[in-house]
């Protein structure tokens, strides 16, 4: 330490006189009122309390108990506000974690994306905390028995029975605490005796919480470092700088579909593994198929995967050998960004670009933004991978930001597939009889499947028939909770709402004018299986989507199946888009690639790229090669024109212009606020206040904040909900975020009206 330093630091607690002696504790809570509140700490609890532990306190007038979180420590080595005087602040109640539930680094991180997402803490610590953990699930309390000090040296010169004798010297000589069970078998005797002593005080009984079951690691077989390429080199020696030298640095590595880039993740995880660290690897949900675990699982010792359909004792038990160390890698969807490692090293985001990284529900935060954070936070590198990276971090990269890490090659000098467009304009003129599939696109499903090879096709709907419609009135038939068109599933004959799930059975008749021939139209993947089928009615097909995927292990079943050749094809929604690496796969078809094309979205153009390069890059990753098929109605669209190109840079180079005219992000930032309610008029008026609102607060804070809106939202009724939005742009950060809480100090709530803001949204439905 040098001189300058030690004259700097803060008293601490024992260098302190009697009259200053007082702590405090700074509660939140995970429901309203959120906090976070000061309480006293009596002396007694002094020891016990620290940040990351769960306390009891009296709240509000009525004292009413409840559970915070202990979110800070003040002592009077802190500077307080004049008017906070520790004396007079009520006590806490009762502690109930004897360690805390989270760490430190864990603590900050929360603290940053309560400010940044404008979520109250508590609630974050909720989201980070896994459930079974707050509950101790898979826990019980146990009784152990011991002996009181200083017994066991007295032992020689007690009166006692001889089994009374050999209890005591049984426990006496093990450093480990007995349960009664336990000690009564070893000793062979029965619970009378031990009870008897512990009545007389000779054994001392304290409880403990114990995991009543360990949910072990699987391992795989170890498989060998494969030889890198001279790019997957380049890219691992720049990452492995850092993770010597301990430093922060963000990395974009840009790599085409099967360029190799999940090997040099392994490789940079296997340093940080010998360094004893731990690493984080996050990938798409549907991303945590058997293939990727196996993968980590042949490569390391510990790997822990954690996915949706976990149970929370599941999770929780995962939870805690992460936080005792115990786990090298962490591979997980979104929340897996909150693992609790002690020496965290590393940070792998797998396929950047994916939506699924935005929680929809508070606090809204993106996994990539909270791993950028958590990693400059603890000195540790990131990697960012995509073979289509979002513009938000290409720009970044761009910007040099980010260190920009290529593959341009696929491995083994693999070519890219040949991607072609079949304009469904020309191709479906009066030929109806073929359904969604076009006369070209069943010969080459035909001749990949009788060369040996395996296909798949991509159609982004589920359900039968997208549409349902009275020829006679043209009436859509409606969710009528939300403003949706139903979808008709085939399966249980059923029209369902995809967004609330609202089922009814298959309308006979129109419901406006009961007319009793109604036509089912539009694609979804349903339908797509029985073309499919019909067309090839001796080829073994399979469909992939949520409606077939519901259970656990659907998955691996599947994609089994499919690895070892039984099934010829596959088809279903974006869930077959992404990941998947099958050498025999020479034939990809899109049976649609316009499905999201014209969303009133900014980024529709961008998601279109996307998918369609993704699934693309599903094919020609063996000796046969692989090509690539893709109905639209919009040949020339930008975003299909570049994806036939796998030409990402062309792409981007295309739109951000366009990004930077309207000052969308990656080039500003935004917010959108969605105002819902039963009662259309109370959400209007609603939605008008808090306007005015964010306006005088924008004027006040001579912040460069325009509003959009409010209007109407695309989906304007939504589970029953009437629904108005508005946007929020800037060209800084943080403005934002500093107008709207500005603004939530003088807007004034109404019953039966709920609003959110969404911080970076993704969504603009
Ligand atoms: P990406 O994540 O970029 O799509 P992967 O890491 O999945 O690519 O690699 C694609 C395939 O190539 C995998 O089957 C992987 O085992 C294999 N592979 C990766 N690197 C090499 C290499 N250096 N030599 C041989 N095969 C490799
Ligand atoms: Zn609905």
């Amino acid at each position: 330490m040098d001189q300058q330093s030690l004259f700097n630091v803060e008293p601490q607690p024992w260098q302190l006189d009697d009259q200053d002696d007082w702590l405090i504790a700074r509660m939140a809570f995970s429901g309203a009122p959120f906090g976070p509140y000061d309480y006293s700490i009596p002396a007694d609890l002094e020891k016990s309390v620290q940040p990351g532990i769960r306390i009891e306190v009296p709240l509000g007038r009525g004292n009413r108990k409840m559970i915070g979180y202990c979110v800070d420590v003040i002592g009077p080595f802190h500077r307080l506000a004049p008017s906070v005087q520790p004396q007079k602040l009520k006590p806490i109640e009762r502690i109930i974690d004897s360690r805390p539930l989270i760490n430190s680094n864990l603590l900050d991180l929360a603290n940053w994306i309560s400010d940044y997402y404008l979520c109250p803490v508590g609630q974050v610590i909720e989201t980070i905390v896994p459930p079974g953990v707050r509950n101790e699930s898979g826990t019980r309390e146990m009784l152990f028995l011991s002996l009181p000090d200083g017994l066991a040296v007295r032992l020689g010169t007690m009166k006692l029975s001889d089994v009374q004798r050999t209890i005591l010297t049984t426990i006496g000589s093990s450093v480990q605490d007995w349960t009664p069970r336990e000690l009564a078998e070893t000793v062979g005797c029965t619970q009378g005796p031990i009870s008897t002593l512990r009545k007389k005080g000779l054994i001392i009984t304290t409880t403990k919480r114990v995991q009543q079951k360990t949910h072990e690691i699987p391992r795989e077989t170890r498989m060998a470092d494969l030889v890198l390429n001279a790019e997957q080199e380049v890219a691992l020696r720049q990452i492995t700088q850092h993770i010597e030298a301990d430093t922060h640095q963000t990395f974009l590595m840009h790599g085409i579909t099967g360029s190799g880039k999940t090997e040099v993740y392994i490789r940079a995880i296997q340093k940080v593994v010998e360094f004893g660290r731990q690493a984080i690897v996050l990938v798409p949900e549907i991303s945590l198929t058997p293939q990727t675990r196996q993968r980590f699982r042949a490569r390391f010792d510990r790997v822990a995967v954690l996915h949706s359909h976990l149970t929370a004792s599941q999770r929780a038990w995962h939870w805690q050998q992460i936080a005792a160390g115990n786990v090298q890698v962490i591979v997980g969807a979104r929340s897996a960004i909150f693992a609790p490692t002690p020496n965290l090293g590393l940070i792998v985001l797998d396929e950047e670009h994916d939506g699924s990284f935005k929680q929809d529900k508070a606090p809204r935060y993106h996994a990539r933004d909270v791993a950028d954070w958590r990693a400059t936070n603890e000195g540790v590198p990131l990697v960012l991978g995509s073979a289509t990276p979002s513009l938000e971090t290409w720009q970044r990269a761009v910007e040099g930001r980010y260190q920009k890490l290529s593959l341009e090659k696929r491995v083994l000098d693999l070519p890219l597939p040949d991607v072609a467009t079949i304009d469904m304009r020309v191709d479906f003129g009066g030929r109806k009889r073929f359904g969604p599939i076009s006369q070209k696109l069943r010969q080459e499903i035909a001749q990949a499947i009788s060369a040996g090879g395996q296909v798949i096709l991509l159609l982004n709907r589920r359900g039968f028939s997208t549409r349902i419609q009275c020829p006679a009135c043209g009436y859509v038939e409606t969710c009528p909770d939300c403003s949706i068109p139903l979808t008709h599933h085939v399966e249980g004959s059923k029209a369902v709402c995809h967004y609330c799930d609202f089922q009814t059975p298959e309308p006979k008749r129109c419901t406006q004018c009961n007319n009793p021939s109604i036509r089912f139209s539009g694609i979804g993947t349903q339908r797509l299986e029985a073309n499919v089928t019909a067309l090839f009615p001796d080829v073994s097909i399979m469909r992939m989507d949520t409606d077939t995927m519901r259970k656990p292990g659907s998955h691996e079943k599947a994609l089994n199946k499919f690895r070892s050749g039984e099934t010829k094809i596959l088809l279903g929604t974006q869930m077959i888009a992404k990941g998947l690496d099958f050498p025999n796969v020479t034939l990809v078809g899109v049976i649609n690639a316009d499905t999201a094309l014209h969303l009133p979205d900014f980024r529709a153009a961008e998601r279109t790229f996307g998918l369609v390069t993704q699934v693309a890059g599903r094919t020609g990753r063996g000796e046969k090669g692989g090509r690539v098929l893709v109905q639209t109605f919009d040949p020339e669209h930008k975003a299909i024109q570049a994806a036939t190109r796998h030409d990402y840079l062309g792409f981007a180079k295309g739109e951000l212009p366009h990004r930077e005219e309207f000052h969308y992000p990656p080039f500003g930032f935004q917010a959108r606020i969605v105002i819902r309610s039963e009662i259309l008029a109370k959400a209007q008026y609603m939605a008008d206040h808090i306007a005015e609102q964010i306006t005088s607060a924008a004027s006040l804070l001579e912040s460069d904040v325009t509003l959009l809106g409010p209007a109407t939202a695309p989906v304007e009724k939504l589970r029953g909900k009437f629904r108005y939005h508005m946007l929020l742009n800037s060209g800084n950060a943080g403005v934002i975020q500093k107008v709207v809480r500005r603004a939530q100090t003088t807007i004034k709530s109404i019953d039966d009206v709920q609003w959110i803001v969404d911080i970076d949204p993704q969504d603009m439905l």
